[in-house]
Order: structure tokens, then C-alpha cells, then sequence
């Protein structure tokens, strides 16, 4: 048997977790099913027991959903996983299955529109106080801790201004004071950024955005330890029902083949990009941590393998010049979505945070001019062109 947990992630993201059934299909099968039937009535008692292994339902676990768990859980260097309905089923699940009424978050500010209001919304209706803080500050981290503080949770580059969040120094203060850190890995993605190797304990992904890259389903995961997974997750995931269909699981496995080369390639074409933006006169400001302009360019590359797959920048003129930009460009579509093997681009001001109020966007970089967009595998001079006649017009 090949150890695959000490192979390269390439060969991890192609052969890791198959399970192949009687068959011997060289793809991984698609497990289309809820449940699963037993020999005999005393085979399903030792199941429920636990004494058996085996599936008992597709709420619980499923063979084809098992595979992307394990196939991810390797990627990770995690011990264990549970794949979810969405990024946001993880998320929740990783926040609420650990926390109680009179325990204390503390969550950077800078967080994508539904992660923020998990914590600043709906945790307190459940009797769980937040406080936000700027996360690219590592003392204000320390200072929002009190007794009953149990988790941090913050993702980094942050969406859609691409700041980072000094992960390692984050998950050292956490340890310290007993406090579980959880992160949203989902810009970084698990080729650029390994969160459990700088000390984070829970590691969850939106697998709709660069996991699939192909824009075809949703999907999410949550990743930690296996002493975390069935302490805190185990019994709220089985019970609360936010797991992934099998279809989806068969769908991701199939996009985990490609991850690194994806995300290799865009990374190389974003550089490339974000280097030609900052040239051009209508444009204020560029934000790619893969430059050495970035105002964290030295943490860029103490905790990230490449400078991301996605940009962000403002032009001069606000919102009229980005909403004429948009308009013009042929090739890099208007979407919300990212990780996508097509470009696409953003007004974060009119969509993405437009519940914030215009204070707490300008407290985060978001400009009435800046777009944010994500690089696609398209080739990166034809994108280049699209975006020069767009400034032109
Ligand atoms: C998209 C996204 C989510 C939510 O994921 P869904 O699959 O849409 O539920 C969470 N966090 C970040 C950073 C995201 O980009």
C-alpha cells in the first residue's frame, strides 16, 4: 500500500483516497445512493454499535463523498474532515458545533459578507458575544481576548482588499490562552497556503470557488485533527444535516485532479497582470501580495507558496470609471463568483459588501473605484488586451 500522506500534492490530488469498488474502475465511482442495506440483522446492530465498519447513511457518510474527504484531508495534512453542502455549511459548522451560550469570538472584521454575519448576527441571538477587530493587527488579537474568549476566526488575504492576516503569530496567542483558531483558507486555497502547518487547528473551504473551479456545484469542508472532528463536529454534523451529495463529492474529486496546475497557472498569469495594471495611468492603486509593493510583501512570503489567484484594484474616477470598465471588457465576465477557470470581475462597493456602510468599507481599503478580479486559465495576453481596451474606452 502507497503512503500517499508522504508523496507530493500533485500525485495526492490525482490518486489519494480511492476506493475502488469490485469492479476496478480507474474513476472514482459515484455513490448515488442515501443508504446501504446489511447482510443480516445483526451486521446493522454492530454498525450502529460502531463495532463494524461500514456506511449506515449518506447524512452521516458516503463512499464517494469519502474519497474527496480523504483525498482533501491528505492535501491538508489533516487527520480528518467532513465534507459539507457549501462553504457556508462548513463555516457554520466549524464556528457552531464548538461554542456555547456566554463564550466569546473574537473575528477579524475584514470577512466575507455571510462569514460576518455568522458571528456578528447570529451568534449573538444563541447567547455568544463577538468582537471584530482589524486581523492585520496581531495585537488587537491579543487585546479583544477575555476568560470566556473559545475561538478566532479569520481568513487570509482577506476579501476582496487581499490583506493578510499573520497566521503563525495569530495561532501562538490562541495556544497560549487555550482559545481553538478557525480559518477560511478559500483565497489562499490549500496549494498556496498550509494553515495547520503554521499552527491554525480548524480549516474549512468554500470547494465551490477553486476546489471545483469550473463553476458547476457547490461544496465545502471542514478539516482539523481527528481528537477535534469527534469531539466537537462528529455528533453536529450527523444531526444537523449539512453534508455534501454524493454527485458534488464526485464532481470536486474530479476537480481536485487539476487543482495545482489551476491554480499554478492563474497565479502565474494574476503576477503577470497585477504587474501590467500597475503600469497603467488609470489606475490608483494595485493590491496583489505578490508584489513587492504590497504593504505585507514580507509575510506574503513567509506564509504563502504564491502571490494568489486574485487582484484587486482601484481606478481613478470611482464608481462611474469601474462600472464603464466593467461594462467594456468582452472577455473577463461581470460575476461574483472566484477560483473560476474564467475571469471574472467585481464591484465589491455595489455587490459583495454593499451591507457595509461606506465607513467600514473605507476602513477596509474597499474604494468606490476598485474592482476585484479573479485570474482564469485563459492566456494571460489576451486577458491583458481585454483590460487595455476597457481603460481606453
Ligand atoms: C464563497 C466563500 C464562502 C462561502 O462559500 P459558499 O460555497 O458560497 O457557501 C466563504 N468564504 C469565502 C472567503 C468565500 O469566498
Amino acid at each position: 500500500m502507497v503512503d500517499y500522506s508522504k508523496l507530493h500534492p500533485e500525485t495526492q490530488l490525482v490518486q489519494g483516497g480511492i476506493n475502488r469498488s469490485g469492479f476496478g474502475e480507474t474513476s472514482e465511482a459515484l455513490f448515488l445512493t442515501q443508504g446501504f442495506v446489511y447482510p443480516d440483522a445483526e451486521a446493522a446492530e454492530a454498525r450502529f454499535k460502531g463495532e463494524e465498519p461500514g456506511f449506515i447513511y449518506s447524512r452521516y457518510a458516503n463512499p464517494t463523498v469519502d474519497m474527496f474527504e480523504k483525498r482533501m484531508c491528505l492535501l491538508e495534512g489533516a487527520e480528518d474532515a467532513r465534507a459539507t453542502a457549501s462553504g457556508m455549511a462548513a463555516v457554520s459548522a466549524a464556528l457552531l458545533c464548538q461554542l456555547e451560550a456566554g463564550d466569546h469570538i473574537v473575528a477579524a472584521r475584514q470577512l466575507f459578507g455571510s462569514c460576518r454575519w455568522v458571528v456578528e448576527t447570529l451568534a449573538p441571538k444563541y447567547g455568544i458575544e463577538t468582537t471584530l477587530i482589524d486581523g492585520t493587527k496581531t495585537e488587537e488579537w491579543e487585546a479583544a481576548c477575555r476568560p470566556n474568549t473559545k475561538v478566532f476566526f479569520f481568513e487570509s488575504p482577506t476579501n476582496p482588499t487581499l490583506a493578510l492576516i499573520d497566521i503563525a503569530a495569530v495561532a501562538q496567542i490562541a495556544k497560549a490562552k487555550g482559545i481553538t483558531t478557525v480559518i477560511d483558507n478559500v483565497f489562499a486555497t490549500p496549494i498556496l497556503q498550509k494553515p495547520l502547518e503554521l499552527g491554525i487547528d480548524v480549516v474549512c473551504y468554500s470547494a465551490t470557488k477553486h476546489i471545483d473551479g469550473q463553476g458547476r456545484c457547490l461544496g465545502g469542508i471542514v478539516l482539523s485533527s481527528k481528537a477535534w472532528i469527534n469531539e466537537k463536529l462528529h455528533d453536529y454534523f450527523r444531526h444537523t444535516g449539512p453534508s455534501m451529495s454524493p454527485f458534488n463529492a464526485w464532481t470536486l474529486l474530479k476537480g481536485l485532479e487539476t487543482l495545482s496546475l489551476r491554480v499554478e497557472r492563474q497565479t502565474a498569469s494574476a503576477g503577470k497582470i497585477a504587474d501590467w495594471l500597475a503600469d497603467q495611468n488609470a489606475i490608483e492603486k494595485v493590491l496583489y501580495p505578490g508584489r513587492d509593493d504590497h504593504p505585507q510583501a514580507a509575510l506574503a512570503k513567509k506564509q504563502m507558496a504564491g502571490g494568489s489567484t486574485m487582484i484587486c484594484f482601484e481606478l481613478k474616477g470611482g464608481k462611474d470609471a469601474a462600472f464603464a470598465f466593467e461594462n467594456a471588457l468582452e472577455i473577463i465576465r461581470i460575476s461574483n463568483n472566484l477560483g473560476d477557470a474564467k475571469s471574472l470581475i467585481t464591484h465589491p462597493t455595489t455587490t459583495t459588501h454593499k451591507n457595509l456602510t461606506e465607513e467600514a468599507r473605507v476602513e477596509q481599503g474597499i474604494m468606490p473605484g476598485s474592482v476585484r478580479l479573479s485570474i482564469g486559465l485563459e492566456h494571460p495576453d489576451d486577458l491583458i488586451a481585454d483590460l487595455d481596451r476597457a481603460l481606453g474606452i
